[in-house]
């Protein structure tokens, strides 16, 4: 139904100079699907989504949506608005008509149908909402749940064959985040094609026949809920996905300041409940760094966790080596014995030894 080919889209800043947002992006949708668009900010989510609806017209590729290519010279846009309707974080309502009459405007003025037929539907639609006591109120007087159900009614009313949701519960309170994911599921149960850019990942997970990690401008990683989720190929994926936190050092030689690791790694440790951790962190990250890995730079040492597994390690990747730096002594005996697991691997730069705490 929508296929997009070589999709790029740069703007150029005021000092003239260009930032590529999508690199090339690449999918096919199908009727019926309902895709999750996961990442972190700033990767080009929300203008993938503008530019899908040409809200924002892409630098270049193609957009094919049944069977048309939507930027060839001459396609009237109208045609594909109507087929796709859009939900915004901001819900984009219009301030000065009732709730009743921001649905019906669009389908009397677009799809030339009589007020007593919009209206008869438009109820229906804000039944299907939970929303139908609100109709002759003014947006202003909604909570930002109960304008977010209105919203999507309205693009309900043009009788898209998808809608794109950019965040629609981002900018919401989180008691009301529910009732908006709940008509969400709703639609998506009903067939409809549905296109949603969320931070909301269980929400993702449950509901999606398939998920974008996008990153640096491109879908980067793209798979069922359960391939993203629990098999991610990618390590950025794996990372987005599992919340990983980290506090990274790069220790150039041996002049290092090791009493500024004590601290980021108490801080660490407080931040994620990890405490009863620190002290024999601190214990195994002296003896690395002073014994089993002692001259041995540069090297990145950087303490993780994940939040999701509750994974926590002490990774330590020494650059230049083809082979595990960690010797085969009696003290490094000791050592694994100690801790749940060591994870001896190569880089691309080097090599690296996770030391699994958790
Ligand atoms: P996301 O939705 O994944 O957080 P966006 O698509 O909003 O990311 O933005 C991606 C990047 O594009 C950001 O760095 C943002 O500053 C930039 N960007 C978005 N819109 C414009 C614009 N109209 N002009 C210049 N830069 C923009
Ligand atoms: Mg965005």
């Amino acid at each position: 139904m929508i296929s997009i080919k070589h999709l790029s889209k740069s703007f150029r800043n005021p000092d003239g100079s260009v930032i590529n947002v999508l690199k090339d992006v690449n999918c096919e949708i199908s009727k019926g699907e309902v895709i999750s668009i996961i990442g972190p900010s700033g990767t080009g989510k929300s203008t993938l989504l503008r530019a899908i609806n040409m809200l924002e017209p892409p630098t270049s590729g193609e957009i094919w949506v049944d069977g048309e290519n939507i930027m060839a010279k001459g396609y009237k846009l109208d045609k594909m608005r109507r087929k796709m309707g859009m939900v915004f974080q901001s819900f984009n309502l219009f301030d000065n008509m009732t709730v009743l009459e921001n649905i019906t405007y669009a389908p009397v003025r677009l799809l030339g149908m009589t007020q007593e037929a919009a209206k008869a539907e438009a109820m229906e639609l804000l039944h299907k909402v939970g929303m139908t006591q609100k109709a002759g109120v003014y947006p202003d007087s909604l909570s930002g749940g109960q304008k977010q159900r209105v919203a999507i009614a309205r693009a309900l009313a043009m009788h898209p064959e998808a809608i794109l949701f950019d965040e629609p519960t981002s900018a919401l309170d989180p008691t009301m985040v529910g009732e908006v994911l709940s008509v969400m599921r709703q639609l998506a149960k009903e067939g409809l094609t549905m296109l949603i850019v969320t931070h909301e990942m269980r929400f993702a997970r449950d509901v999606s026949t398939r998920i974008f990690f996008m990153n640096e401008g491109i879908i980067y990683e793209d798979g069922t809920p359960e391939q993203i989720f629990e098999h991610p190929i990618h390590s950025a994926t794996k990372a987005f996905v599992n919340r990983i936190q980290k506090l990274v050092y790069e220790i150039e030689d041996e002049q290092f300041d090791y009493l500024q690791i004590h601290t980021g790694l108490n801080q660490f440790c407080l931040k994620y409940n990890l405490s009863a951790l620190a002290d024999d962190a601190y214990v195994i990250i002296k003896e690395m760094l002073f014994e089993h890995l002692k001259g041995l730079r540069p090297l990145t040492f950087r303490i993780t966790h994940a939040e999701l597994s509750g994974e926590t390690a002490l990774d330590f990747m020494v650059e230049g080596m083809k082979e595990s730096p960690l010797p085969s002594n009696d003290a490094v005996k000791k050592l694994r014995a100690r801790v749940k697991n060591i994870v001896e691997e190569p880089t691309l730069r080097g090599f690296r030894v996770k030391i699994i705490l958790k």
